[in-house]
């Protein structure tokens, strides 16, 4: 039976990839391990569109890197701004929490962005140092505009860090840190980057690098970008030991979305998205969210009358196919399928036969 994974991430990694994974290690102190990170930092630099932030590449899941990009630019005494949509946007939230920063937050209704008057008019009253965004939250299947929230940003609060969540973004959807003036773009490597969990991977800008060696000692000993900035630029300068296979592999994806011509490969998840789209609702499923807003990454099924959520997703699962959840409040109303990396149109199309067959027995 063929298996298809169509989770909004982890998601299928292309068998090359697999392979660069599965190959002996190298001493991860190398030069030649050098030469593997430094081909990941400029193929990167090009996906996150971006000439001059710095690039690390780090063992742990997207949630690391978000801890990471809050502790190394915000003061204990200052405070962040979180622009939430949904569960992931929420989590900076719990995160700014649970280490103690102060912060305010706005956010929208699950499937809608935010108003860019409540921007406007929210850093017109206050001064925040950290603003956080997320690119498309997953919970919700909504991109935010980021280009919009930008342009708000920059004429009211120049100042303010902008940290961006590109999890279930990077790779799929354009990101142009540089032009947009984002100054930390976070991922993972498990959504549209196409490989496996188990990297964070940030871009910071000059700026932000700047305020982080201003700033000494945060506290964070593994998370701390000053100490991981040497062995990224010289992998024989050890600070912790760098996923070794798991870079093969990233080398070796970016190196294929990159022959893909980033262009087309955003233009084929946004027709894929449109695509699967139609179909659905063909048969009648809704596709939640603000329409004006959906992300190309991954779509959230509502369901029609009478399909049972535990059941509808176990069927599917015994045919091979895996889709997920909805979550909190959209639990049991919706599942979400993740359309993004190495997931194609006949991929879509198949899957699509497989939920109408199941839906016609
Ligand atoms: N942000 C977003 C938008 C996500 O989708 C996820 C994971 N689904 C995370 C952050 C957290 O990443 P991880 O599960 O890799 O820690």
């Amino acid at each position: 039976m063929r298996e298809l994974l169509l989770i909004p991430g982890p998601t299928p990694v292309n068998e090359e990839v697999l392979k660069e994974i599965s190959r002996q290690p190298i001493s991860h102190v190398s030069k030649e391990f050098g030469e593997h990170l430094k081909s990941c930092v400029e193929n990167l630099k090009i996906i996150f569109g971006t000439k001059s932030g710095e690039i690390f590449i780090i063992p742990g899941s997207g949630t690391v890197g978000m801890e990471i990009a809050i502790r190394n630019f915000l003061k204990k005494d200052e405070k962040a701004l979180v622009l939430s949509h949904g569960f992931f946007g929420d989590r900076f939230i719990e995160i700014l929490e649970e280490d103690g920063f102060s912060y305010d937050k706005i956010q929208s209704k699950w499937g809608e962005v935010i108003d860019l008057n409540l921007i406007y008019e929210k850093l017109k009253k206050e001064k925040f140092s950290l603003i956080t965004i997320t690119h498309v939250d997953t919970s919700t299947g909504i991109l935010a505009p980021i280009e919009d929230y930008m342009k708000v940003i920059k004429e009211v609060s120049y100042d303010s860090l902008v940290v961006l969540d590109g999890v279930c973004a990077t790779g799929g959807v354009e990101e142009k840190m540089d032009e947009w003036g984002v100054d930390v773009i976070l991922t993972g490597s498990q959504k549209a980057l196409s490989v496996p969990p188990g990297l964070a991977i940030l871009s910071v800008s000059e700026r932000a690098m700047k305020k982080r060696e201003a700033m000494g000692k945060i506290g964070f000993y593994y998370g701390d970008l000053l100490r991981w900035r040497p062995t990224i630029q010289d992998a024989t300068k050890y600070f912790a030991t760098h996923n070794t296979n798991y870079t093969f592999g990233l080398k070796k994806s970016l190196e294929i979305i990159l022959s893909e011509g980033l262009q087309d490969r955003y233009k084929r998840h946004y027709e894929n998205a449109k695509f699967i789209r139609e179909k659905m609702m063909e048969i009648g499923f809704d596709v939640f969210g603000n329409k004006n807003y959906l992300a190309p990454t991954l779509s959230l099924f509502v369901y029609p009358e009478g399909i049972d959520d535990e059941k509808f997703r176990s069927d599917l699962n015994k045919n091979g196919i895996t889709v997920a959840s909805g979550i909190k409040d959209l639990k049991g109303k919706v599942f979400r399928m993740g359309h993004m990396g190495e997931v194609k149109k006949n991929d879509l199309i198949y899957a699509f036969y497989v939920i109408k067959s199941i839906l016609n027995r």
